[in-house]
């Protein structure tokens, strides 16, 4: 078991990694159920078809043992749960539920579930606590931490949100062995981004037991879970709402990546970690391109990708598009300002810094030497 405190002056919450977590609920989140067993009311859960299938008679039980209901908000899998109608909907459920400020509730999923939950919790009573249960490899290791919640809206993803921050994160790496592999990988890669953004000997020790975690073997799962939010954990600790340059780091990748997302369409083509993994790539190799890292460290960082069976190269992925499209959708970006980004670039494997000297059409040069292959 490891406990990783996230030490916010006023909201400081801990982490918890446990393999078989989640059928000792009832011990780990008591402080958050007593409420419920006083006023004999029903405990709000929300949780996706798959994860409710999956996992909600376990816990439905292990909350009867302990004279607890849960009460279940499910919504269909997938980006589309994060949308106003939903949103409103899982309101009202809570309003009607009778939640109160000092109540708990539960989020049972993938980042979905949690964005969404942690984003009606925010503004409902303006702010009802809660308590993530992440179930997918991407949300144990970045989504679950760090307050940001969100929604998507027809101007783009996430653009809806408020940093609210959770009371405490229950990760159970069990939950993963039912999880798609290529779900897992997707999760994977912002793993891989940790290593690269701020710790080489993490990264190092990846390249050699990444296939481990993938299989999710015990003791190399939990090492890369705890490590990636060990270093979540210090960076938003740091700079909560991304003022500094701290935060920002956790975007490696990113910005790549969205434009990646969004020339696909934001569908199954591509998965956001799938859009990362490549991301980081371009990331390297335009780092290289400036003679910050050597062409030798931008093709491990791409083999360590490329090894994961993830995508590490531009023509794969099969775009009909220029630079300039890639460019254009980059300039929607939260963080765009005029015809400059802040950049997510690498000094070293292991050393990510935010360059704000990058022009975007040299973005949209290097972007079609790359689509070229
Ligand atoms: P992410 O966490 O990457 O943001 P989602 O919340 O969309 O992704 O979850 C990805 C998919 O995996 C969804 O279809 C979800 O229902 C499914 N899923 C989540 N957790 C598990 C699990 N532990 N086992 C099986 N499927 C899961
Ligand atoms: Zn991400």
């Amino acid at each position: 078991m490891a406990v990783i405190p996230v030490a916010l002056a006023g909201r400081a919450y801990e982490v918890v990694i446990e393999r078989g977590l989640l059928d000792r609920i009832v011990e780990h989140a008591e402080p958050y159920l007593t409420r419920y067993s006083r006023t004999d009311r029903a405990v709000p859960f929300v949780a996706d078809t798959n994860t409710r299938d999956i996992f909600a008679g376990d816990v439905n039980d292990r909350l009867a043992w302990v004279g607890l209901k849960a009460e279940w908000f499910v919504v269909e899998p997938g980006e589309d749960a994060k949308s106003w109608a939903v949103l409103e909907r899982l309101c009202d459920w809570l309003l009607a539920l009778g939640v109160t400020r000092s109540d708990h509730v539960f989020a049972l999923g993938g980042g979905v579930v949690g964005d969404l939950v942690g984003f009606a919790c925010a503004i409902t009573k303006r702010g009802v606590g809660f308590v993530q249960l992440p179930t997918t490899l991407l949300a144990q290791v970045d989504s679950s931490v760090g307050g940001k919640t969100a929604i998507n809206t027809r101007a783009g993803k996430n653009l809806i949100g408020a940093f609210h921050q959770p009371s405490q994160v229950l990760i159970d790496p069990l939950v993963l062995d039912t999880l798609p592999d290529r779900e897992m990988r997707a999760g994977f890669a912002e793993v891989l981004k940790y290593g690269l953004l701020g710790d080489a000997a993490f990264f190092s020790w990846l390249e050699a037991n990444g296939d481990k975690v993938l299989a999710r073997e015990p003791h190399a799962l939990e090492n890369a879970i705890a490590t990636s939010i060990a270093m979540k954990a210090r960076i938003v600790a740091a700079d909560e709402r991304e003022t500094l340059d701290q935060r920002a780091l956790l975007n490696l990748g990113h910005t790549f990546g969205h434009a990646l997302e969004a020339e696909t369409g934001f569908s199954d083509r591509l998965l956001h970690g799938e859009a990362v993994a490549l991301g980081m790539v371009l990331a390297a190799r335009y780092s290289a391109r400036r003679g910050e890292i050597s062409d030798g460290d931008a093709a491990r960082a791409a083999a360590a990708i490329a090894a994961a069976g993830l995508p590490a190269s531009l023509p794969s992925l099969g775009l009909a598009c220029n630079g300039a499209a890639l460019v254009d959708h980059m300039r929607h970006d939260k963080k765009a300002e005029g015809t400059t980004l802040p950049f997510l670039l690498l000094r070293a494997l292991g050393e990510a810094y935010v360059a704000r000297d990058v022009d975007l059409a040299d973005i949209a040069a290097f972007m079609d030497e790359e689509l070229r292959g």
